[in-house]
């Protein structure tokens, strides 16, 4: 896209100590993928801007770590009204960069502002146990205490919603934190910090730095950072994971995905097809949770295909910011050249297409149109990658166990759903298909905040997954106290293993 050379653009700062910063160095473009052109730039960040942030975070945790949970709950609180405040405005900064239509961004900022709901109840989700007598006057109790300065790194696909998976929970527990998100979508991040300082968060407690790999290395080895949550690819999941553990940070990455949505021939294969359609091609595919393969049971495929087809014919494709648009562009050039080569690749390996998309529907930006593939085989190039853009392939099996072995074939476990009316095969395919998160007549099974969202295998590496019970877990050490007063009677401890009977 030619754009003048003088083109004077905004620069998205980084977010240190409570104030907007400007480091020196290398920067990137940030692009609207809906015209192409280049509309701000982002500082990449080097060691040093990353230490300047962990310094902030590290002076501003003994003062936070201290503060009364319930203050820490009041700053929630109003976080959580100015958040709902401004979720317009966050929506069109994500829609500006990301892509997506204004309606699913409005969505997706609605799915982060909920865990900021449910992080205002941190007084109740750090009570301890206690037990009264473990010993003769002897009492044992535990508390969640905060690990310290904590990170995250987040992927492009939602710029608000998963950053605000992991640093609510983490602030609200006491931790500071410091988020670096995708260079590609810099910007919502900023405005939440700029919100959360007026709610009344001391400056230090979050911090925001950009870029990409350079501040991925520094935040990895830096010895000031207790904990790291990624969001993003399997392969840099696994090397955030690997990294993390050689440098004893605590670590969760999340990674990708491909979600497979079982329909059986007894289901309602209106709705069904309704619900794949928005989980397929839902933010043009570019959802962790998004289902990009169809396993169609017996008889219900032929007739299910029909169905996809005439509605995927239907998608409104267009600029983000534009009502009535069903599907935006892809998030780059490079991405959307990326999901063009594998519908090639699909058609050269036998997958029939039912409907190409790979001509751009649109002049300007990176857009692709909706494709959807019949007879997809497990051995395809089409079917084992993720391809994070608006293809949705069908494989054909004839029962629910050659269903439920193809899922658990797949080295991706993050979610998965099944279309029946029948409470028994939904109970089997719950209790045996081996993924983190499971729909039943449920296309896109996000659990509510005060769950937790995670997938397994390739799909997560670490313990813990994102928000809910576990999200207070990994952002908090459980440390146990035993305790004695002595009293005349009460015999001193001896040399031999105390029994406290
Ligand atoms: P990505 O892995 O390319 O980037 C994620 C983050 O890692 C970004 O902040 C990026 O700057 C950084 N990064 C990129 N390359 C790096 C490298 N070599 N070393 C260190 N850091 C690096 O992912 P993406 O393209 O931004 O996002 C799409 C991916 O995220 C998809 O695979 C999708 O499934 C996944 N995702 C998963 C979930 C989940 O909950 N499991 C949720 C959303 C997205």
């Amino acid at each position: 896209m030619n754009q003048p050379a003088d083109l004077k653009l905004a620069t998205v700062p980084v977010w240190i100590n409570g104030k907007p910063v400007l480091p020196a160095g290398r920067m990137g473009n940030v692009y609207n993928p809906a015209t192409g052109k280049v509309t701000k730039q982002v500082p990449y960040c080097d060691a040093a801007t990353v230490d300047a942030a962990v310094k902030a975070a590290a002076a501003a945790l003994p003062e936070w770590r201290d503060a009364p949970v319930l203050r820490r709950a009041r700053v929630m609180q109003k976080y959580l009204q100015l958040l709902q405040a401004n979720q317009k405005e966050l929506a069109q900064l994500i829609t500006a960069e990301h892509g997506k239509t204004l309606p699913d961004a409005m969505g997706s900022v609605q799915r982060g502002i909920e865990v900021v709901e449910f992080a205002c109840g941190i007084p109740h989700l750090l009570k301890g146990e206690y037990s009264e007598n473990v010993g003769t006057a002897v009492d044992t109790h535990t508390v969640r205490q905060p690990v310290g300065v904590c990170a995250g790194i987040t992927p492009f696909n939602f710029p608000a919603m998963v950053p605000m998976w992991m640093f609510p929970m983490a602030i609200a527990c006491g931790n500071t934190f410091i988020l670096k998100p995708s260079e590609k979508v810099p910007s919502a991040a900023i405005r939440m910090a700029e919100l959360f300082k007026e709610a009344g968060l001391p400056d230090g407690v979050f911090n925001v730095v950009h870029g990409d790999k350079a501040a991925v290395d520094a935040i990895l080895a830096h010895p000031g950072i207790a904990a790291v949550s990624f969001v993003g690819s399997t392969p840099i999941a696994k090397f955030i994971y690997e990294t993390c553990a050689k440098h004893g940070k605590r670590v969760q990455a999340l990674g990708g995905a491909k979600n497979h949505a079982v329909v059986l021939p007894d289901a309602d294969l209106e709705f069904a097809a309704d619900a794949l359609i928005g989980a397929g091609y839902g933010s043009a595919g570019e959802r962790c949770m998004a289902i990009s393969a169809v396993v169609a049971v017996g008889a219900a495929a032929n007739p299910l295909v029909a169905l996809l087809k005439k509605k995927a014919q239907a998608i409104k494709v267009g600029p983000g910011d534009q009502d009535g648009m069903d599907m935006g562009p892809l998030v780059t050039a490079e991405h959307r050249d990326k999901v063009a080569s594998f519908i090639t690749q699909g058609k050269k390996e036998g997958a029939t297409p039912v409907l190409d998309g790979s001509t751009p529907p649109v002049k300007d930006g990176y857009f692709l149109g909706a494709t959807l593939f019949d007879h997809v085989k497990p051995g395809m190039e089409v079917y084992k990658n993720e391809i994070f853009g608006p293809v949705l392939g069908v494989l054909r099996v004839n029962t629910l166990d050659e269903a439920i072995a193809l899922v658990n074939a797949s080295p991706f476990a993050n979610g998965t759903a099944i279309f029946t009316e029948s409470g028994g095969a939904a109970r089997r395919f719950q209790n045996e298909v081996q993924v983190g998160m499971v729909g039943i007549n449920v296309p896109i099974p996000v659990p509510v905040a005060f769950y937790s969202f995670g997938g397994w295998k390739s799909s997560l590496f670490g313990d813990l997954h994102v928000h809910g019970m576990e999200g207070v877990k990994f952002y908090t050490r459980t440390k146990v106290v035993t305790t004695r007063w002595p009293h005349q009677d009460t015999p001193a401890p001896g040399l031999n293993m105390p029994t406290l009977g």
